[in-house]
């Protein structure tokens, strides 16, 4: 049932412009968590901790097999197939679990730091048993988090090496604020058999990070000594593990400030992107007179519309507790679409609120639902 003066039509332009001023400075957006994707080699070298790395081009490691670009595989996620587009589609190929739903940051456009929901970590028996039966079941790519830091997670690489090489899952991924993902944490995960690491790199300068993180000032500097450490550990061990970063996209002269910012960590990087801002579901609309855009529409350079959205066709998300969630940004546990503890994973892809769910996607009218307070239907 339509809510009047809530919803805008349905499949209605973006909003042509998400420019926002934050607190001195202005930002086109902000990105979502994070805002924050088979065995290898062994890895033989030590490092002596934090090093500074002499500037070697992306892709100079000759014997690391070439994992394709990271946008594609975000592109080809936010895209909805032809045949994903129903309200009960095929097993996705990606999915998203939480290790741990805590973070040690509190981004204040994040709706992680509002703590709408129990912040635990997710129980290993369960991990195990959903993992196995996801892959069994088709999915390919697995993601160690969702709205949490899972650096935080005492064994991310027990996990990893879990879903590489016991379930073997081509593809297995990470994202990080990289406060935590020190030199020896990275290569542990890259001798598990991460596949991807990428590190959600969003302020300029120590002062910055403070101000949005707010976290103290001189990790800033360990982010991104993180960072450049994170290529040589993947280098010196010959590991086939992508090394990633995303960036807020500032306009002004907070885009200059951080373009420069993100000049320093591009050669230690294969990959990098821009994000718009986004409300996490309505979440965080208007955190800090910011002005998102709307849904997920995926990265800046190739955004997608909001509806219907790719979120509840083409990746699932799993919570520590074990809940199957339809969004991206269920801070709240709103969108809850079953119980994994108690059923299998194809019961809750199919359960019947998610089919209704996505019926109203592709029906183009979302009013009524646990999407209509997503900020993409505002008036
Ligand atoms: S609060 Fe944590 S989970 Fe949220 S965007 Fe910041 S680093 Fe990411
Ligand atoms: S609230 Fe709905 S439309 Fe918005 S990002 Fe989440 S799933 Fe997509």
């Amino acid at each position: 049932m339509p809510v009047p003066g809530a919803c805008r039509a349905v499949g209605a332009p973006r909003e042509e412009s998400t420019q926002i001023t934050v607190q001195g400075f202005t930002v086109s957006g902000i990105p979502a968590n994070h805002q924050h994707a088979m065995s290898q080699s062994n890895a033989q070298s030590i490092l002596p901790g934090v090093v500074d790395v002499p500037v070697s081009l992306p892709g100079a490691s000759p014997s690391r097999p070439s994992r394709g670009k990271i946008t594609e595989r975000i592109d080809a996620i936010t895209r909805i197939p032809v045949e994903f587009r129903s309200p009960a589609p095929p097993v996705p190929r990606s999915v998203k679990i939480e290790l741990t739903a805590r973070c040690d940051f509190n981004c204040f456009f994040c709706a992680t730091a509002k703590r709408l929901r129990d912040k635990a970590d997710i129980d290993p028996a369960f991990y195990q048993r959903i993992v196995r039966e996801m892959r069994d079941q088709g999915v390919e790519e697995l993601g160690l988090f969702y709205l949490g830091e899972s650096m935080l997670c005492p064994w991310l690489p027990e996990a990893i090496r879990y879903a590489k090489q016991d379930c073997g899952y081509p593809y297995v991924f990470l994202t990080t604020n990289g406060r935590l993902a020190t030199p020896d944490r990275v290569r542990e995960c890259m001798a598990a058999g991460l596949d991807s690491l990428k590190f959600s790199f969003n302020n300029a300068d120590p002062e910055q990070f403070h101000e949005v993180t707010r976290v103290k000032a001189s990790d800033f500097h360990t982010v991104v000594d993180n960072i450049k450490a994170a290529r040589q550990v993947r280098d010196e061990g010959a590991f086939a593990c992508g090394l990633y970063a995303s960036s807020i996209r500032y306009d002004g002269e907070q885009l200059v400030r951080m373009e420069r910012a993100v000049q320093e960590i591009l050669p230690f990087v294969d990959e990098h992107y821009w994000l718009p801002l986004y409300g996490q579901a309505g979440l965080t609309a208007g955190a800090n007179g910011t002005r998102p855009v709307a849904g997920n529409p995926g990265r800046l350079d190739a955004m997608r519309e909001p509806i219907p959205c790719w979120s509840v066709f083409t990746e699932g998300h799993i919570t520590f507790d074990g809940r199957l969630s339809a969004c991206c940004f269920d801070h709240d546990g709103r969108f809850n679409m079953g119980d994994l503890t108690q059923q299998p994973f194809i019961d809750a892809w199919h359960s019947a609120v998610f089919q209704d769910l996505r019926a109203a996607h592709l029906n183009g009218d979302v009013c009524g639902t646990v999407c209509q307070g997503c900020i993409a239907y505002q008036s």
